[in-house]
């Protein structure tokens, strides 16, 4: 965490918000994490409205979200879907816009005060920039902004003094251990690993390993990009990278360790070898929550930890021969440039692949390394150089597997 970012956890950021109700632009609303924030907001009326909702397909979903929470507009990614969602909505004074560049135009828009960036994958990365520029505060969920152009996303964010505020439970935790430590500097984060449900495994056994058996995971109920991903260990190399982005990190300060029970959600351990750790229950409507209402804590009802109930906590080494994922991820963190862009990019087309039962479970990471070989590495991209390298890589990458 550079000066300007650190300072943020201590500093008094409070956005206006209209009768100091904060409005909410949630994009993703009809994901895991869009739905969960819109639990949070239903729960605290007086504290958050809903002002813009977008999805991708689920037009039903969306609608039926619009109808209880009568947001000021809302986006349907799918051009086809625009007449469904317009006609729902008819009776209301909702505003309708549909496609692609129209989340670019929302998100451009004054009507709210901090963007939910809840899109999954690199399609998040152009809204939550948008926002930024337009210095709407972030609660950033989607990790792969800062996989893709963390550079250039974060120094917009320290120019346009926009807070961008973890969603990601280990980046959360992070956030919340750095509270009220703004001049202390940080010896290096520890960032926290389920395993996923294939901990233990070797590579004999996950050659064989199916998309539903993939899709099961032990502590959450999420995406099905974030659960292969988890199940891959990609998450968490696309983790350590976004750490790296989030609190001006040094790769080498970045360490992971296997938390099967997914108590702790991560940690940090100051100059004076103190550490430092937030704790939990597994439910993300707490980072949630916290990122919505930062910089207060708000009182809700979700279940507690009982230290009599789980009492052992355990923790290991990732195993980076068998799930090779992470040590790519790693070598990306590494090397910088454009690595993690393209890294990125690739490991989509796998794990769309993947989910279509086009290649297998170990697949993904050869098809992910073959990539990373072959897109030129750019030391010191420009945000276009960002958008090429993507998509030279996801064109190699469906090459490959004749997608
Ligand atoms: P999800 O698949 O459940 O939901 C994704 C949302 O994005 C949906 O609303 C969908 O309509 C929208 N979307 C998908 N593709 C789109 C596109 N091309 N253009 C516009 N909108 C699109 O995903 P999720 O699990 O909610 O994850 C969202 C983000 O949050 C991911 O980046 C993920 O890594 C991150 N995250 C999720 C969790 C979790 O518990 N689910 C935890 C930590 C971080
Ligand atoms: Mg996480």
């Amino acid at each position: 965490m550079n000066e300007q970012q650190h300072s943020k956890t201590d500093s008094v950021y409070s956005p206006s918000g209209v009768g100091g109700i904060k409005r909410i632009a949630i994009f993703g609303s009809t994901g895991s994490i869009g739905t969960q924030a819109l639990d949070v907001i239903a729960a605290n009326p007086d504290k958050f409205s809903a002002e813009v909702l977008t999805a991708h397909h689920n037009d039903e979903l969306l609608i039926q979200q619009a109808l209880q929470f009568n947001p000021n507009m809302v986006v349907i990614g799918d051009e086809k879907k625009y007449a469904a969602v317009k006609q729902a909505l008819a009776t209301t004074t909702i505003k309708v816009f549909a496609g692609e560049k129209a989340l670019e135009e929302v998100a451009a828009m004054d009507c709210y005060d901090l963007m939910l960036a809840g899109i999954v994958g690199y399609a998040g990365l152009k809204p939550t920039l948008k926002a930024i520029e337009n210095g709407k505060a972030i609660a950033l969920a989607n990790k792969e902004t800062l996989v893709v152009a963390g550079d250039i996303v974060m120094k917009k964010a320290v120019e346009h003094r926009v807070p961008v505020i973890p969603v990601d439970s280990e980046h959360s935790a992070i956030f919340q251990c750095l509270v009220g430590e703004t001049r202390n500097r940080i010896e290096k984060v520890i960032l926290t690993a389920s395993g996923g449900p294939f901990l233990g495994r070797k590579p004999n056994y996950l050659v064989n390993v199916k998309r539903e058996h993939a899709l099961q995971h032990p502590n959450w109920s999420m995406g099905a990009k974030i659960t292969i991903d988890s199940a891959t260990l990609m998450n968490k190399g696309l983790e350590m990278i976004e750490a790296k982005w989030l609190f001006n990190l040094k790769p080498e300060q970045i360490q992971v360790v296997v938390h099967p029970q997914s108590i702790i959600h991560s940690m940090v351990q100051f100059e004076d070898g103190s550490i430092k750790a937030q704790m939990g229950l597994p439910d993300m409507k707490l980072p949630i929550q916290y990122a919505m209402a930062f910089p207060k804590r708000i009182p809700n009802s979700f279940p507690r930890y009982d230290f009599k109930k789980v009492s052992t906590l355990n923790f290991e080494e990732p195993d980076l021969r068998t799930f090779r994922n992470l040590a790519l991820a790693i070598e990306a963190l590494n090397k910088g440039g454009n690595l993690p862009c393209v890294m990125n990019a690739a490991n989509e087309i796998a794990v769309y692949a993947f989910l279509r039962n086009r290649i297998n479970f170990l697949d993904m990471t050869d098809l992910i390394e073959k990539v990373m070989q072959k897109v030129p590495f750019i030391e010191k991209p420009t945000l276009e150089e960002y958008f090429e390298s993507d998509g030279e890589a996801r064109n190699f990458a469906a090459d490959i597997i004749k997608l």
